[in-house]
């Protein structure tokens, strides 16, 4: 399966593909030329390797979550720690691996847009790693909500423009890093953020987030003796999720779980479940599942976790849904926002908002199942960046 998919234009099953003006298409095709030659070169391979073992900090471990299990008196429960990466989420495994990208292609420049800026800063280190210049689309609104992260944007040397069309926020973002690309795509690369986008893109960032369950796949039968019965993860775009997934994805008897934000209810604007409510449309020059009004244009979304907010979803989910293979849940804030403090209590683990959508769902998940059985948990990264927006926010509730 994983080896099949997507076929050569890019597409899974329906979903995927590439909609996009002649003009455009001649660019995107040449990268996707110089990814598949590239990702064959074992120079390139070795050169990516030692940096996500000697700079990221891979592998990750896995740790097994006793005191919460115990207290849940049901499954066992695992955590990937995708935390514990240098920038401290697994956005840097495909930042990384673009960016070398970039460097093989002779690129001179990196360009991305970011929402709430963790793209931005994943991909403004390995700019300034790998020597590019970087310069990163965001929304006015975004700038003004995300002010740490537009300052380690700036002292990793990247150039932070800001965008205020629109609602100011991510989508007129992208719209604008996409209309730079275009401009120039002789001596820049734009870089997306999930496994999102025209082909290659959702092909590109899979391939290069898939490490997180290779280790996994070993480790955890090392650990155990035993392939994990569950997994979960949290789905945005769906970058962490596919990641961790891709290695088990032929293992039928692994249950497989992505978790969409429910928010704050299931009406229009106020969450972003786009597998479970959307349906199949264009987004961003690809066919997904879609949020969107009468028009087909995207609806507008929420979370309360910023990196899960995105009306569409990666195209490879979209099939993985339909044909069965992944079951995709909801959780909204209040469940999400009751687990961060959960883990960060129990465990002494501050998890990042997106990940606490995942672990919600699977503290639910192990209460419905026997001690004997084990769920694993990619925790997509940590809650440093949200600590401000959790003591302004629920404070008085939490006693902070
Ligand atoms: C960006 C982000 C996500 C959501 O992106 P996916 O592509 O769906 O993985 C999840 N967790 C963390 C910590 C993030 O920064």
């Amino acid at each position: 399966m994983k080896t099949q998919l997507p076929n050569k234009d890019g597409y899974f099953g329906e979903y995927g593909g590439s909609f996009l003006p002649e003009q455009l298409q001649v660019i995107i095709d040449e990268i996707t030329t110089s990814y598949e030659e590239t990702r064959k070169d074992p120079e390139f391979q070795k050169e990516l390797q030692d940096l996500l073992k000697n700079y990221v900090g891979r592998p990750s471990p896995i740790f097994h979550a006793k005191k919460l299990s115990k207290k849940i008196g049901g499954a066992q429960i695992y955590f990937k720690r995708e935390d514990l990466n240098h920038t401290g989420a697994h956005k840097i495994n495909h930042c990384l691996g673009q960016a070398l990208l970039a460097k093989k292609m002779g690129k001179k420049k990196i360009i991305a847009e970011t929402g709430a800026g963790q793209h931005g800063v994943a991909l403004a280190t390995a700019a300034a790693l790998t020597g590019l210049e970087c310069d990163i689309y965001m929304g006015e609104v975004d700038i003004e909500k995300e002010h740490p992260n537009v300052v380690r944007m700036k002292i990793l040397g990247a150039k932070v423009i800001p965008v205020g069309d629109g609602r100011k926020t991510l989508k007129e973002a992208v719209d604008a890093a996409f209309m730079a690309y275009v401009k120039d795509p002789i001596t820049q690369l734009y870089a997306i953020g999930s496994v999102v986008g025209p082909h290659p893109f959702p092909m590109m960032v899979r391939d290069f987030q898939q490490v997180v369950g290779e280790e996994a796949y070993d480790q955890f039968q090392q650990m155990t003796g035993k392939l994990p019965d569950n997994l979960v993860a949290c789905v945005g775009g769906g970058s962490n999720a596919i990641g961790l997934f891709t290695a088990f994805l032929e293992e039928e008897n692994i249950n497989i779980y992505g978790v969409e934000p429910a928010g704050k209810s299931f009406k229009d604007g106020e969450h972003a479940a786009t597998l479970t409510l959307g349906k199949p449309g264009i987004i961003h020059g690809f066919k997904c599942y879609l949020l969107q009004d009468e028009d087909a244009e995207p609806m507008k979304v929420y979370s309360v976790a910023s990196g899960l907010d995105y009306p569409g979803v990666g195209p490879q989910h979209s099939y993985l849904k339909d044909i069965g293979r992944i079951n995709y849940k909801t959780i909204g804030d209040k469940e999400a926002i009751e687990a961060f403090f959960e883990i960060s209590r129990e465990e002494g683990l501050i998890p990042a908002l997106e990940s606490a959508h995942a672990i919600a769902y699977a503290i639910q998940l192990a209460g419905e199942l026997k001690l004997d059985q084990t769920i694993l948990v990619n925790l997509s990264g940590r809650g440093d960046k949200d600590i401000d927006f959790i003591a302004k926010t629920y404070g008085a509730e939490y006693n902070l």
